[in-house]
């Protein structure tokens, strides 16, 4: 373990720790010092996960959670703060991208990518902002992507989420004057995302384009670099991409 001040022994839930981004993070931050609290849908993986850190030395504790759904994001948070005593970090990094061209009609998708990436932040924020206002701090670090600042065909409705995770996340940084509210942006970056691809074309090109990707512990770092900061710098946003792409 390498502890890092300002990052051990804060506490921090993150959502979609069960893969990719996500489940780097909590290696990361777990390994630094920090309380991690892990939640997704499948639990069998947070459960190695969790045993992965406390075997390195680490401490960290998981709950199933669907983000979709109010009432369990917040008892994810609760049980976040029951866990460990309080709650300094919130990183809504859950998210699913299921890219078709608009043409396809893919309607359920859409709902999805709306209800995981957009309403899914959203609950979590819910949850978490009553506990931080009450705490007189806290830090809310939301995953957008460079979707969240150019568009590209076939990621329409995922770029739509992302903008407005960004819209969010501004709104909730002009209203906070104690919490601490941080954009990061991944480019390509190795994971599971592209699992969720329907269209079989999209998929193949989607995996051509991911062949040059960052490791998610390249992401992990600027999470860690945004918490790391004293209480009050507020890193607005990080945008990490692989350095050979343009996009
Ligand atoms: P993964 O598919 O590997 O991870 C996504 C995570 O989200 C999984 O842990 C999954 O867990 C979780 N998740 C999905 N739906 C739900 C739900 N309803 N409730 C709770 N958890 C859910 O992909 P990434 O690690 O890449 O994705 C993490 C974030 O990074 C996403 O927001 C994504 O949009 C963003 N991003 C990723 C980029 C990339 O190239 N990889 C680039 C830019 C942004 P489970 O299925 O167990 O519930």
């Amino acid at each position: 373990m390498t502890r890092v001040d300002n990052v051990a022994g804060k506490v921090v839930a993150i959502t979609g720790a069960s893969s990719g981004i996500g489940a780097a993070t909590a290696r990361l931050l777990g390994a630094q010092g920090a309380l991690v609290v892990l939640g997704a849908r499948r639990t069998d993986r947070l459960e190695k996960l969790v045993a992965e850190i406390v075997a390195a030395g680490g401490k960290a504790a998981c709950r199933t959670l669907d983000v979709t759904d109010r009432a369990d994001t917040a008892a994810f948070v609760d049980f976040a703060k029951a866990a460990f005593g309080q709650l300094d970090v919130l990183v809504n990094n859950a998210g699913v991208m299921p890219l078709s061209p608009l043409s396809a009609l893919k309607l359920d998708e859409w709902d999805r990518m709306i209800d995981v990436n957009i309403r899914g932040v959203l609950h979590s924020i819910a949850a978490a902002l009553p506990v931080m206002e009450g705490q007189g701090f806290g830090q809310i670090i939301n995953i957008s992507s460079t979707a969240g600042h150019r568009v590209i065909p076939t990621a329409a409705v995922y770029c739509g989420t992302k903008f407005a995770v960004g819209a969010i996340s501004e709104g909730l940084r002009q209203e906070s004057s104690k919490i601490r509210v941080t954009i990061v942006s991944p480019g390509v970056t190795e994971s599971e995302l592209a699992e969720t691809i329907s269209v079989p074309e999209v998929r193949a090109r989607i995996e051509e384009f991911r062949k040059i990707s960052l490791g998610a512990d390249a992401i992990a770092r600027a999470i860690s670099y945004a918490i790391a900061q004293p209480a009050d710098v507020d890193v607005g946003e990080i945008i990490v991409r692989p350095t050979a792409t343009q996009a």
